[in-house]
């Protein structure tokens, strides 16, 4: 008899852990569903990479999560600087060139490892001075090879060991190597669509969105916009005396003074050929007009590199408007219009008296 209610007793504890443990699989696949849908709906890169690495360690209650980035073109970190992040400040994410030498499990990474943290294998995945005891590397799968490492790790030795099941955590690498490829793409696109490629600069088009958008925040605040107009003189004599490669070397300089000048919040696009335009939020026609003396200045002061031998002086006029969006205006796309040839109104005046000099518009 005893020994039949032992075994009764036995097989209840029994069904007890695993009703437990049911339960705690049951925890983890929601957790691991929340969290990969998370990650699906990162808008940018940059919100992908802080749902990685914050948001994992959060959901996960890890005491460190980290991502490895295979970047050999550095490219995504241009991707994410161009979009006005900062890549350093993601410090739990790692760009690298080659996955080789980091850690010894990450030369052959085909499935998760789990196992004990050792100082001297995984210091370069979590930093210095971390007290793990237990890590996760799950590689991020895309066409038969791994684009990047996602780190987990914790102070609890039980928590990763090589006992443990893997397929969450490779199915949430698989998801998360598909979010990294998907921002990574969307952020090229997106680049290409509004980027000059010359300058680095914004195209016309950002520049007329842009200016629809801070033209309604100026109208809720009654602030005032302005804009200047910039084009280089005689440009075109540079490309016929030292060749269109000169000119880009030209245009690039130009691009790369005025932006010496101008305040973080100000929007700088090549708006055409030689012809560039800033957008000053917040800024009265006088402010403006002041910013456009100095920017002819810094052009006119020193001369430029055409090529490695020869150095040219240039000069640029440039044309300034403002506005102030009254309450009732409703058209936004007219008063943007009326800004921007306000401008260039100006800006032709300063060529007709002579060029090298700055003209205010109406406004
Ligand atoms: P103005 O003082 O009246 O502005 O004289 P300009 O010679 O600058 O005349 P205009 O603005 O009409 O000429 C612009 C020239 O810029 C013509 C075009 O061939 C050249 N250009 C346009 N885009 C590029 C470019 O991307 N690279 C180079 N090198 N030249 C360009
Ligand atoms: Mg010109």
């Amino acid at each position: 008899m005893d020994e039949t209610l032992q075994e009764l007793e036995s097989l209840k504890k029994r069904l007890r852990e695993m009703t437990a443990e049911a339960a705690n699989n049951e925890t983890i696949l929601k957790r691991t569903q929340a969290r990969e849908l998370s990650l699906l709906r990162a808008d940018t890169l940059a919100q992908l990479l802080r749902a990685l690495a914050l948001g994992l360690r959060e959901s996960y209650l890890l005491d460190a999560v980290s991502v490895v980035l295979l970047d050999p073109q550095h490219e995504i970190r241009h991707l994410l600087l161009a979009s006005g992040d900062r890549p350093d400040e993601f410090k739990q994410i790692l760009f690298v060139d080659s996955l080789v030498g980091l850690a010894p499990q990450l030369s052959v990474l085909h499935k998760p490892w789990l196992g004990p943290f050792v100082g001297a294998d995984h210091h370069l995945l979590f930093g210095a001075g971390s007290n793990l005891k237990s890590a996760a590397l799950i590689p991020l799968p895309r066409k038969d090879r791994a684009t990047g490492v996602l780190c987990l790790g914790s102070s609890d030795p039980g928590r990763f060991t090589r006992h443990h099941a893997t397929d969450f955590l490779a199915h949430l690498g698989a998801v998360a190597a598909v979010c990294v490829e998907n921002a990574v793409n969307r952020a090229r696109l997106l680049r290409a669509g509004i980027t000059d490629f010359l300058t680095g600069w914004h195209n016309r088009r950002y520049l007329q969105q842009r200016l629809k958008e801070e033209l309604a925040r100026a109208q809720r605040r009654a602030g005032t916009i302005a804009c200047l107009m910039i084009d280089i003189d005689r440009f075109k004599s540079i490309n016929d005396g030292y060749g269109h490669l000169a000119g880009d070397n030209a245009l690039k300089e130009v691009a790369q003074r005025v932006d010496t000048q101008i305040r973080s919040m100000d929007t700088a696009a090549r708006f055409g050929g030689d012809e560039l335009a800033i957008l000053l939020p917040e800024a009265s026609a006088n402010e403006a007009a002041r910013l456009a003396e100095r920017i002819r200045e810094v052009i006119a002061s020193e001369p430029f590199a055409l090529t490695a031998e020869i150095q040219r002086h240039l000069t640029v006029s440039v044309g300034v408007a403002s506005v102030s969006p009254g309450r009732h205006e409703s058209d936004m796309k007219a008063v943007a219009d009326r800004l921007l040839a306000d401008a260039d109104a100006a800006l032709y005046r300063a060529k007709a008296l002579g060029r090298n000099r700055v003209q205010l518009g109406a406004g």
